[in-house]
């Protein structure tokens, strides 16, 4: 089984500062770390890491930023797809983190949205029936709904990160076999957490609804199937950045390596490895190692 991640890459520099800024206020703040990031990079890194194999589909521009990208993903285990678009700037965000772990995040995406849809379904086009096709929402709306069509159309099974939020989402689901959702995606989509949300995405047609909740751990629920919750791995978090993503990556990457949909076994691996993520700082860099979640999945 493999997973082809289409999705953004980006560089995340992250600032810490005492407090959020209210509207209007202009606050100081202190560069914490430079890294790579972006949802999708995110996401491929960890099932990569995690020993599945992984395509990573995504676009940057042609500067400064990109060259960064290119160097770092050369790192990871990737089967690496990365386009570089001229007169295209390579996406950022902008990253600021509290001393309790508290983040708030600012996404460029113009690379991400001028990604080629022929570049994905050449990649696609070598997908066979059973493999994850993972996005998230950074592309623009037209490419994810197509891709999404054409992973069904291949047999894929389909897992999708509805963040950041986009319009477009509605129209998404009956697309979508498995969604992972944070507690404010999960109330802005679905208008309720927990049982009741997955419940509004079920009849919508997500076969598997993961719910998260941070400290307060996370939840699987399965259309005609179990609702289970998980407790959060207790962790001393410093940067809460990319918890979602590692829980994300490793949760499907737990769940291809057994060759099948999730189960409780790979929400409690999802869990081990975003506990280690938010104990350091840093995106890519705090992302669980080989060794990790090979020791994480072996149990
Ligand atoms: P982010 O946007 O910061 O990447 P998120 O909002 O998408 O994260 P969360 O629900 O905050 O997602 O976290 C995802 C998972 O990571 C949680 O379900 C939990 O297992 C783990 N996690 C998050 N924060 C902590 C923490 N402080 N301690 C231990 N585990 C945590």
């Amino acid at each position: 089984m493999r997973a082809f991640v289409i999705g953004n890459a980006a560089i995340d520099e992250t600032i810490s500062v005492d407090g959020l800024p209210e509207p209007g206020v202009s606050i100081l703040g202190r560069i914490a770390s430079r890294d790579l990031g972006g949802k999708g990079t995110n996401q491929a890194v960890v099932m990569a890491r995690g020993g599945l194999e992984t395509t990573l589909v995504s676009a940057t521009g042609d500067d400064f930023r990109s060259a960064t990208i290119h160097e770092q993903l050369a790192e990871e285990p990737l089967d690496l797809r990365l386009s570089s678009l001229a007169g295209v700037s390579t996406d950022f965000s902008m990253v600021l983190t509290t001393p309790d772990g508290e983040n708030s995040i600012v996404t460029t995406t113009e690379a991400a949205e001028a990604l080629p849809l022929e570049a994905a379904l050449a990649a696609l086009s070598e997908a066979s029936s059973g493999d994850f096709l993972v996005m998230q929402g950074n592309l623009g709306g037209e490419i994810t709904e197509a891709l999404l069509k054409a992973g069904r159309e291949r047999g894929m099974v389909t897992a999708f990160n509805p963040s950041p939020l986009r319009p477009y989402f509605e129209r998404l689901w009956p697309f979508i076999d498995i969604a992972f959702l944070n507690e404010s995606e999960s109330l802005s989509l679905a208008g309720s957490t927990g049982k009741k949300a997955a419940e509004v995405l079920h009849a919508k047609g997500v076969r598997q609804v993961v719910l998260t909740a941070g400290t307060d751990g996370a939840m699987l629920s399965t259309k005609g199937g179990d609702f289970i919750h998980v407790p959060a791995v207790r962790a001393k978090a410093i940067d809460t950045t990319g918890a979602g993503d590692t829980f994300m990556g490793a949760a499907l990457a737990s769940a291809a390596l057994r060759g099948g949909m999730l189960d409780a076994r790979a929400i409690s691996h999802a869990s081990a490895a975003s506990a280690l993520a938010v104990a350091r700082r840093g995106t890519r860099r705090a992302f669980p190692s080989r060794d990790e979640l090979a020791a994480i999945f072996a149990g």
